[in-house]
C-alpha cells in the first residue's frame, strides 16, 4: 500500500477504518521541494468498548541521529494489524525527516532541534511548521503520547523511559504506570529546567500521558533498545484494551521491575570544568558514593601533567554520562539521580 502524499492536513482521514500510510509534504524553506514526513494512521476494526480508548501517538526520529525509535515505529507501522485492534494509533517514525535523512540531531534545513520547536508556528521554518502540525492535528486525537529517543552523540543513559515531575497526582500515577510498560531497567524522572520546547513538555501541559525515553546511544541501533521500544508500545496498547492479550515482561531474565530514579534539580547535572579528553571509569546505571571517582579529564598538551579527577558530588545512581571522549568546558559531564520518592 503506497503512501498518500498530503499537501493539506485536512485531507488526512484520521477516522478511516484500517491502516493508511501518508507522507505529509512540508515545503522546504529555501528551495523548491518538500520534506515528506511519514505518517501512518490505524483505526482498529475489532469489537470494542470505544468509550474508554485513549488514542495513542508514537514518534521516532524527533532527532535524526537516534535510530531505535525510527526502527521500532517503522516496524510498528508494518506489523500492527487493525483487525486485531480497536481504537486509533498514530505513528510518525521520522518526525524530523530532514534531520533523519541527514543523520543529524537537528534539521539541516533550518538548523532547528525538533525537540525544542514546540508548540511550533504555522508561519515558521520547516521544523516549527512540523511541530505545529503535531500540536494541532495529532495531539487533539491522542491522550497518550510516546516520543522515543536515544543518547545520540550527547550522552549515555542506561536504557530508560522518562518523564518530568508532574504536579497532578492522577497524571503522575498514570504516566508512571505507562512508563513501566516498557520494562526498561530504569525510569528517569528528569528536570524540566534543562530545556524548553520539548514535544513531551507540550503534551504534558495539555494534560496528556507523555512518555519519553533513551533506548540507546552513540548513533547505533541498540537491539535491546529497539526491543523495549517496540514491545513497550504493544504493552501500552494492551494496557488500554486496544490490542488483545495481557501486558508481558519484555526482559523476563531480569527479575526487578524498572527502578525509578529522579534528578529534578539542575544542581545534579554537572558541567565539565574545563576542556579535555574524558575517561569515564564507571558505567551508566551504576550506584556511586559521594566522592567516588567517576572519571578523569586528560590534558594532552602536557602528557606529564596529572589528569583532573572527577568525583561524585553526591551518593546516587549515574543516570547519564557524556558519551564522547572529546569534552568541552560546560557540557553536561554526568547526572546523578536518586531513588524516587514522592
Ligand atoms: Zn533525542
Amino acid at each position: 500500500m503506497a503512501a498518500i502524499v498530503i499537501h493539506n492536513p485536512a485531507d488526512i482521514d484520521f477516522d478511516k477504518p484500517g491502516k493508511t500510510h501518508y507522507q505529509v509534504a512540508f515545503h522546504l524553506d529555501s528551495s523548491w521541494g518538500y520534506s515528506l514526513v511519514p505518517l501512518t494512521v490505524i483505526n482498529g476494526t475489532a469489537e470494542q468498548n470505544a468509550a474508554s480508548l485513549p488514542g495513542v501517538a508514537i514518534f521516532g526520529g524527533t532527532h535524526g541521529n537516534e535510530y531505535e525509535g525510527q526502527i521500532a515505529v517503522k516496524r510498528l507501522c508494518a506489523d500492527l494489524d487493525p483487525g486485531e485492534m480497536c481504537g486509533r494509533v498514530i505513528l510518525m517514525p521520522q518526525l524530523s525527516e530532514t534531520a533523519c535523512r541527514a543523520h543529524q540531531r537537528r534539521s539541516p534545513e533550518d538548523g532547528v532541534n525538533m525537540n525544542r520547536a514546540f508548540p511550533g508556528n504555522p508561519g515558521g521554518t520547516l521544523s516549527y511548521r512540523i511541530s505545529n502540525f503535531v500540536k494541532t492535528q495529532i495531539f487533539p486525537r491522542a491522550r497518550v503520547v510516546i516520543d522515543i529517543h536515544a543518547g545520540g552523540k550527547e550522552a549515555v543513559f542506561p536504557l530508560c523511559t522518562s518523564f518530568h515531575p508532574l504536579a497532578d497526582p492522577a497524571q503522575h500515577e498514570e504516566t508512571a504506570a505507562v512508563a513501566r510498560l516498557f520494562d526498561t531497567p530504569f525510569i528517569f524522572v528528569y528536570s524540566r529546567q534543562m530545556a524548553s520546547g520539548l514535544l513531551s513538555d507540550e503534551a504534558e501541559d495539555e494534560g496528556k500521558i507523555a512518555i519519553g525515553g533513551e533506548f540507546g546511544h552513540a548513533e547505533g541501533a541498540n537491539p535491546r533498545g529497539v526491543r523495549h521500544a517496540y514491545e513497550g508500545v504493544n504493552n501500552v496498547l494492551r494496557r488500554y484494551g486496544m490490542l488483545t492479550g495481557t501486558v508481558v515482561r519484555i526482559r523476563p531474565e531480569r527479575d526487578a521491575p524498572p527502578r525509578i530514579v529522579q534528578a529534578p534539580n539542575l544542581a545534579d547535572y554537572i558541567p565539565a570544568p574545563r576542556n579535555g579528553i574524558w575517561e569515564p571509569v564507571v558505567e551508566p546505571g551504576q550506584d556511586v558514593k559521594q566522592g567516588e571517582l567517576l572519571g578523569r579529564l586528560h590534558d594532552f598538551s602536557d602528557h606529564s601533567a596529572p589528569a583532573l579527577d572527577i568525583r561524585a558530588h553526591k551518593t546516587g545512581v549515574v543516570i547519564a554520562m557524556l558519551f564522547a571522549a572529546q569534552c568541552e568546558k560546560g557540557v553536561t559531564l554526568y547526572v546523578i539521580g536518586e531513588d524516587y520518592s514522592r
